[in-house]
């Protein structure tokens, strides 16, 4: 990330408790110099011992006092209490008869018991008991203003002790992104969405003249890493104007009514800063759905989004303030933030299509040396599904294999290694895989291959390797499409199931025996044929009936069911129907292209990696 500036928060006008400290102190000098001035008149000088007896038998010493505690002698010279001089003196070890004996000598001189000196009881006072407490205050504000870092403004609600409740937003100023829209790749109708937003903010009368109400607040919705962060980032840096950042998180606290404060806060300073874009990042973690149960309601989140809602109606849109904010659950958000006057415009931004891919390809690898030939094209057909956030990281793993390699430029074969590092990690190059399991890693793969290759309409295989990866698959099958499916039909689903069955079916029929090298087929097989029944309305039995919800439809898109107990395990037999049918299926194509199979098994077993040319050669020969 770029540098960002703190915004210096706006300090109340509160004193710290040392003024008063100060304050204090200074009227008791007042009271000292005006009403006990004796006090400053007199000066304590010290003299010699000798010097002091010299002065008794000069008859100079008219009052003399003995401090035990400190063990001196405090003396006065001079008959004026007011204007006589005090000394003080050490006394000489085992000196005291002695002394006393000499003082007796001069009757006019009085013993008195005590003389003050300028140690009067008000500086006593001062020294013994406000300047401890003075102290203890300074530490107690020391430590208070430590803890206050620590819990990161995190303090009790309501108080005024110290600046509690400061929203910790950053404020990129647009320089400082760094980012425009520029650097976005793909995502070309979110871009579009959100230059407007930026045409407002550099030009609101146009837009108010006419009568228009632009949007107060905008949503950025879909899966991580599709670069939600960066186009909110790409915005204030086309919009030029101050950019206020704060991520939902950081708004729950751990002591009920921060979270509140800091939305205040936050929106306090957007007014003053106005025209500006205040974005939300993770705006789920405040915006969650309100507890309808009233039980155990999370008081702090609800006070929070309350705060958030109310501020939001609060300002005028023509002020220039816009509200971004983004988040890959929008189904959990509260219904009150997405109605119009709040999070009324809604902009998704998807993972990326075949041209996206390339062109997020293109953007990052601008600062990589490319070698001549590069097809990110292929790469591009290569990565169906992947993130931007995937593809970023996909160049970035190319270098850093070209400079493993002692290479100046990055290679084709750089790129499609790093798009298999990325699907299935790194190769185990020294991982001991005995002949046996190599051969039935052989079958499996090869099984895949053969029974998509004798499908119409499964994607093309590209290349089979039994080079184990360090994500724990021994081998795999690629296959890519020639371009962007959107759409599936059943009988593309039951071919991919009986694919996916093929590499278990191969080993059943070589070997006479599974291994437990299908468990991910197996799921894969056991989701799709589910997601059939339950999500895609694909079985004569239950026809377009809903039988299960997707929950987080960015996020794994995880399904719970929605249907009575009997239904379910109606559902539970037809799924493994459909799965033993896939794999008939691939057992009978196997079966008929026996021979194929053991020859392109033999083959892959010497070669180890082998591309889709070589298999389809081998295959119709
Ligand atoms: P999100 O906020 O949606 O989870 P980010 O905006 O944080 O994702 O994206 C993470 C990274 O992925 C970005 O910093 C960028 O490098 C890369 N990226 C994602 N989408 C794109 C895109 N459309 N164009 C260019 N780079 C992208
Ligand atoms: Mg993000
Ligand atoms: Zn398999």
């Amino acid at each position: 990330m770029i540098e960002e500036k703190d915004e210096k928060p706006i300090k109340p006008p509160k004193r710290p408790l040392i003024y008063y400290a100060g304050i204090a102190a200074l009227i008791i000098m007042l009271l000292n110099i005006f009403f006990f001035p004796s006090v400053l008149h007199r000066k304590v000088t010290e003299v010699p011992y000798n010097e002091f007896l010299d002065m008794i038998d000069a008859g100079k010493v008219d009052e003399v006092a003995y401090d035990a505690q400190a063990s001196e002698i405090i003396f006065i010279s001079g008959t004026e209490p007011r204007t006589a001089e005090i000394y003080s003196t050490g006394i000489w070890p085992d000196d005291g008869q002695r002394l006393l004996n000499q003082l007796r000598e001069n009757p006019n001189i009085k013993f008195s018991s005590a003389i003050p000196t300028e140690k009067d009881p008000l500086f006593s006072f001062i020294i013994s008991w406000i300047l401890p407490i003075a102290f203890f205050f300074i530490i107690g504000e020391l430590l208070n203003r430590m803890m206050m870092k620590k819990l990161k403004n995190g303090g009790f609600p309501g108080g005024n002790v110290m600046s509690f409740g400061k929203a910790d937003a950053k404020v990129y100023v647009a320089a400082q992104t760094g980012k425009t829209f520029a650097d976005v790749a793909g995502q070309d109708e979110a871009k579009e969405a959100l230059a407007e937003v930026v045409d407002f903010l550099h030009d609101t009368k146009k837009y108010t003249e006419i009568g228009a109400k632009l949007p107060k607040g905008v949503l950025l919705v879909g899966p991580p890493g599709t670069g939600k962060t960066l186009l909110a980032k790409a915005v204030a840096g086309e919009a030029k104007v101050p950019f206020f950042s704060i991520s939902g998180s950081e708004f729950v606290e751990m002591f009920v009514g921060m979270g509140a404060a800091k939305v205040r806060d936050l929106f306090k300073q957007a007014n003053e800063k106005a025209p500006c874009i205040v974005f939300i990042d993770e705006i789920d973690a405040i915006g969650k759905k309100r507890d309808t149960s009233g039980m155990g309601g999370n008081d702090e989140r609800e006070q929070t989004l309350n705060q958030l809602l109310a501020e939001m109606d609060g300002f005028d849109p023509s002020s220039g303030v816009v509200i971004l904010a983004a988040t890959n659950r929008p189904e959990s958000l509260d219904a009150a933030l997405l109605r119009p006057g709040r999070f009324d415009r809604r902009v998704p931004v998807e993972l990326p299509d075949l041209g996206g891919r390339e062109a997020i390809l293109r953007v990052h690898a601008k600062n990589v040396k490319l070698a001549a030939g590069v097809d990110f094209g292929k790469i591009a057909r290569m990565t169906a599904g992947a993130s931007g956030a995937e593809l970023a990281n996909i160049i970035n793993e190319a270098a850093l294999r070209a400079v493993r390699m002692g290479r100046g430029e990055v290679l084709d074969s750089d790129l499609e290694e790093s798009v298999e590092v990325v699907i299935a990690g790194y190769q185990r190059k020294n991982a001991v895989i005995s002949n046996e399991e190599k051969r039935i890693v052989a079958y499996h793969e090869i099984g895949h291959a053969l029974v998509a290759a004798r499908q119409s309409n499964s994607a093309p295989v590209t290349k089979i390797t039994i080079v184990p990866r360090t994500s724990g698959a021994l081998g795999y099958t690629m296959q890519v499409d020639e371009g962007e499916r959107s759409l599936m039909n059943s009988d593309e689903i039951k071919n991919k199931l009986a694919t996916l069955t093929g590499g278990r079916a191969a080993e059943e029929l070589v070997f006479g025996r599974a291994t437990t090298g299908a468990s991910n087929d197996i799921e894969q097989a056991t989701k799709l044929a589910r997601a059939m029944i339950t999500r895609y309305g694909m079985s004569d039995e239950f026809g377009m009936v809903a039988l299960e919800t997707v929950n987080g439809r960015y996020l794994g898109g995880d399904t719970s069911l929605a249907c009575s107990d009997e239904t379910a395990a109606k559902i539970d037999s037809k799924v493994v129907d459909t799965v033993k049918a896939a794999h008939s299926k691939a057992i009978s194509i196997l079966t008929d292209n026996r021979q194929k199979l053991d020859e392109l098994a033999e083959y892959l077993l010497e070669k180890e990696t082998i591309t889709g040319d070589e298999f389809m050669k081998i295959l119709n020969s």
